[in-house]
């Protein structure tokens, strides 16, 4: 149960900036059983996020 997570640099699909995807993130990932890496940097989740509305928290999750 030592899976290694290294600190990533990925491009963002709606702002085209590269971001970090970091290791620790990497391991919430996993635990919370996603297999695919995120697409966007954290400002353009959290934009993504607001323009949904605060209520879909629960089942919105990182999609
Ligand atoms: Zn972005």
């Amino acid at each position: 149960m030592s899976a290694e997570y290294r600190d990533q640099t990925r491009v963002c699909v709606d702002c085209h900036n590269e971001f970090l995807w970091s290791a620790g993130e990497q391991e919430y990932f996993h635990e919370r059983g996603f297999t695919e890496p995120p697409k966007r940097c954290k400002e353009c989740r959290r934009a993504k996020k607001e323009r949904r509305g605060e209520g879909e928290r629960q089942k919105g999750g990182w999609k």
